[in-house]
């Protein structure tokens, strides 16, 4: 079958079809086939079939008419030891819009249907290679655009998170037969399970599921990264002070979409938070200059900022500063004492500053020599994550809102059924109710229920050939 309706492309009896690489020039591309007729399609295909799998083999691939279109790498796998749990071909063609692009038909023409976005990952999940959590990571990991967001991925991929969810969901149910034996033994004023252990249990759960919610800030962070915006008077530096944190930290730089005229953004690639530094020097061509004696830098900046840097090159002028930005912003300031090259900082000068304006932090810092933008861009780490960076480098973290829901929904439960509990209002197999309530809600979470639903919301942000 072709597919068309969604359900009916999604049809496990298919054997599907896809480029895994991005289209364009390049020296080679992947080319994935997965299903019950992947050897079948791929043989029809091939001049010689790779007589184990798993190992690579070259072989000619032709078209339907016979002809000669790449000579490939192929490689056989053998369900369940595929990627996706099926029998699978991966065949590596020369790269480039053509070659890969006829590859693909010759297979389609053998009855392979080329396969909806994110349906080999879809596919593994059905399966039992990967959970949801997972699948989710290895989209992640594809559109990560910072080392942050590419080792959060890589930990959840290897089920990290997972791990973390399941050990709650089982403390969830190992409460849940305490509350059973209750019932079973409901006369016992002194049976077996004393009441505040029950509560004690659901104490520790709450605290266990509040605490894996609090790192939905630091997955935020992780992924959205932290907008850090330069501000201060023309000529202090600014500009300069973002070329050099740029050109000393791996940086990508982006344009904001549709504010391209207004400044420019590049984010500092620290290994624990993305910073979007943004500088604002292009709004002094469009401001008045009678107006633009002030901060150079756009209201719509300082309330969106995560750290505004209050760049200021005299002792004098940066207490002002700082000052004046207190009174527009509500995001930390961090006191820049620009050119430091040419006033070295007094250590009482920063000091005095610090307690005057009470700022966050001051750093002195030169993009001429470089001195400074280190300490200026650790500080900078450290007051937009906060506490979420204490959570340590290896900690599961909840990176989408999906997973926010799930865990603060087993969190509303679990409170629900302490409170219940306690006031010994409802009889205990009504009250524990609300604990399968947030054993299902965890479930969902790593998809160990029925989950064609989730598996749409999840799948609907990959791409084809994932
Ligand atoms: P902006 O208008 O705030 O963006 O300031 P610029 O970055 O354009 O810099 C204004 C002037 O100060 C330029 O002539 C720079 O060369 C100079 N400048 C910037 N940073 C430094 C520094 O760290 N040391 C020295 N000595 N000069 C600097």
């Amino acid at each position: 079958m072709t597919g068309g309706a969604l359900g009916a492309a999604l049809d496990l009896s298919d054997t599907i079809v896809a480029h895994a690489t991005a289209p364009g020039r390049g020296a080679l591309a992947v080319i994935r086939l997965s299903g019950p007729r992947a050897h079948a399609i791929a043989r029809a295909a091939l001049d010689r079939w790779p007589s184990v799998a798993r190992a690579v083999t070259v072989c000619v691939v032709r078209d339907a008419a016979g002809a000669r279109v790449d000579q490939a790498v192929v490689i056989r796998y053998d369900a369940p030891a595929s990627f996706t749990g099926e029998d699978a071909v991966e065949i590596v063609t020369h790269g480039g819009l053509v070659v890969p692009t006829t590859v693909v038909a010759a297979l389609v023409s053998r009855g392979a249907r080329p396969a909806a976005p994110g349906e080999f990952t879809r596919r593994a999940v059905l399966n039992g290679k990967l959970d949801i959590l997972q699948a989710e990571a290895a989209g992640d990991l594809v559109s990560a655009n910072s080392r942050a967001a590419q080792q959060v991925a890589l930990r959840q991929l290897d089920g990290g998170l997972s791990r973390r969810v399941l050990a709650l969901r089982d403390q969830l149910i190992g409460l849940e037969a305490l509350i059973a034996y209750d019932i079973d033994f409901p006369e016992e004023d002194d049976g077996p399970i004393a009441p505040t252990c029950i509560a004690d249990a659901a104490d520790t759960l709450v605290v266990a599921l509040e605490r894996l919610l609090a790192t939905a800030r630091a997955g935020e962070l992780v992924r959205e990264g932290a907008l850090v915006v330069l501000a201060g008077a023309p000529n202090v530096g600014k500009s300069s002070l973002f070329n050099a944190l740029l050109g000393q930290n791996r940086a990508i730089v982006t344009d904001i979409p549709g504010t391209t005229r207004d400044a420019i953004e590049a984010v500092i690639d620290t290994p624990t938070v993305p910073l979007r530094l943004v500088d604002t020097a292009g709004l002094r061509r469009a401001a008045d200059p009678v107006e633009r004696i002030g901060v150079e830098v756009s209201e719509s900046y300082l309330s969106r900022a995560a750290v505004v840097l209050a760049c200021a090159d005299s002792p004098a002028s940066v207490s002002a500063l700082g000052a004046e930005l207190r009174g527009k912003t509500c995001a930390p300031v961090i006191l820049v004492r620009t050119k430091s090259d040419l006033c070295p900082a007094a250590p009482e000068e920063l000091a005095a500053q610090q307690l005057h304006i009470a700022a966050v932090a001051s750093v002195a810092a030169s993009a001429e020599t470089g001195d400074g933008l280190e300490t200026l861009v650790a500080v900078t780490t450290r007051i937009v994550a906060g506490d979420a960076l204490e959570l340590g480098t290896d900690a599961p973290l909840l990176t989408h809102e999906r997973h926010r829901y799930g865990v603060s929904r087993a969190l509303e439960e679990v409170g629900e059924f302490r409170e219940r509990w306690r006031q010994a209002d409802v009889p205990a197999p009504v009250a524990a109710v609300h604990l399968r309530e947030a054993v299902r809600a965890l479930e969902d979470l790593v998809g160990a229920v029925d989950v064609e639903e989730i598996l749409d919301e999840v799948f609907r942000r990959f791409c084809v050939g994932k």
